[in-house]
């Protein structure tokens, strides 16, 4: 298939309706679209940029995150299914708008079974090019903008259900937040936390951020190596995925993981041996899924005015939400995610239409 100039190879993978390998020398696109299941609704998800290290880590990533928002819009009741675009570069040196406009044309030519959005390494202006192409993209800044400071506010909602949960009380004030990754939403919700009463210990591999974080918000630096193991009531992963394997497992020191980064456990596994150690985790795709809740407005209610309040509304029900997960697994003894993988499995297919 070509699309202009642009290569399209399709990879055959099963459990996946699409997956699309990309490439256009023009703009130098090279890159993956996973489209996972529509069952619900036409597949959402953002896209990426990071300078994978070979095209089978750029594939895999494409799928596990498709995967991912699949779970995510079943599990916070969004008629989406699940994709996510990640193009292969250097989000400091590689963009061109000819790459945007290319993986555009490509979203368009799928006729609506995907849109786009940001995520890592991708901004808002870059989404304008790609709109330029296709009116398959979200969060536009003349739509429902940059949806980061809505996901941490949904965070914020599952860190305070988590701390309800586990600690007794919903009240931040004089807890300490240990953050990982001081992007778009850890910043923001940074600046949550800490207008909530919280401490903050904060870490990036970008040491302006931290910077900012210690001079602005008050908070403690720590190493990027060390964030994980600090002393702290919460732990909140606000940077890229994997980073709960077995090692930090057992370095943790805080009663609650609650963060926003995308597949936060590395296997499992993990999530067991956390559940065993009493740590609590608040499951990724149903705290951070104020972002995809607030583009669902561009995807599902096109032409319609965008409300923030309305949005903000919608993302603070992730608090009764994830309440709800941890006292099912409270009562049955089971790991969080574990109840949070059945809620949405079975939104995919319910008992009936299964039978
Ligand atoms: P971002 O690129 O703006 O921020 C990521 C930050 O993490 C950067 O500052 C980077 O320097 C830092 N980082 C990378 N590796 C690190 C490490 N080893 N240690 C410490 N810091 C490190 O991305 P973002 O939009 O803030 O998203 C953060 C996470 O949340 C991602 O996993 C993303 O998939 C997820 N997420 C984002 C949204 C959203 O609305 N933006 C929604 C849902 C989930």
């Amino acid at each position: 298939m070509e699309t202009g100039m642009t290569e399209i190879r399709t990879l055959n993978v099963p459990g996946y309706e699409r997956v699309l390998r990309c490439r256009d020398a023009r703009g130098g696109l090279d890159a993956v679209i996973a489209i996972h299941d529509t069952t619900l609704g036409p597949a959402a998800g953002g896209c990426r940029m990071w300078p994978y290290a070979s095209e089978r880590e750029a594939v895999a990533d494409a799928l596990r995150l498709a995967r991912g928002m699949t779970h995510k819009a079943a599990a916070a009741g969004l008629p989406l299914g699940g994709g996510k675009t990640v193009l292969i570069g250097d989000s400091r040196r590689g963009k061109s708008p000819e790459l945007f406009r290319a993986l555009g044309r490509v979203v368009e030519s799928l006729g609506g079974a995907y849109y786009t959005g940001e995520d890592v390494g991708v901004s808002t202006a870059d989404m304008a090019e790609i709109r330029r192409e296709t009116r398959y993209v979200a969060g536009l800044a003349d739509t429902s903008g940059d949806p980061s400071p809505v996901t941490a506010a949904g965070v914020l909602h599952g860190i305070r259900a988590a701390a309800r949960h586990r600690l007794g009380s919903a009240a931040l004030d004089g807890l300490t937040v240990a953050v990982q990754g001081l992007g778009h939403v850890g910043f923001a919700l940074c600046e949550r936390l800490r207008a909530a009463g919280a401490r903050l210990i904060v870490a990036d591999i970008a040491p302006e951020a931290v910077a900012r974080a210690v001079s602005e918000l008050g908070a403690t630096a720590a190493d990027p190596d060390e964030i994980v193991g600090v002393e702290a009531d919460v732990f909140a992963p606000c940077a890229l995925g994997g980073v709960i394997d077995g090692d930090a497992a057992g370095r943790l020191r805080a009663a609650i993981i609650a963060g926003a980064a995308n597949n936060q456990l590395a296997a499992p596994a993990h999530g067991a041996a956390l559940h065993r150690r009493g740590i609590l985790y608040a499951p990724d795709y149903v705290i951070n899924a104020g972002g995809l809740i607030n583009i669902s407005w561009d995807v599902l209610r096109p032409g319609e005015l965008y409300d923030r309040a309305a949005a903000l509304a919608e993302v603070a029900r992730i608090g009764g939400r994830l309440a709800d997960i941890f006292a099912r697994g409270a009562r049955r003894n089971r790991p969080p995610e574990e109840i949070a993988d059945a809620l949405a499995r079975e939104r995919l297919a319910p008992p009936a239409a299964a039978a």
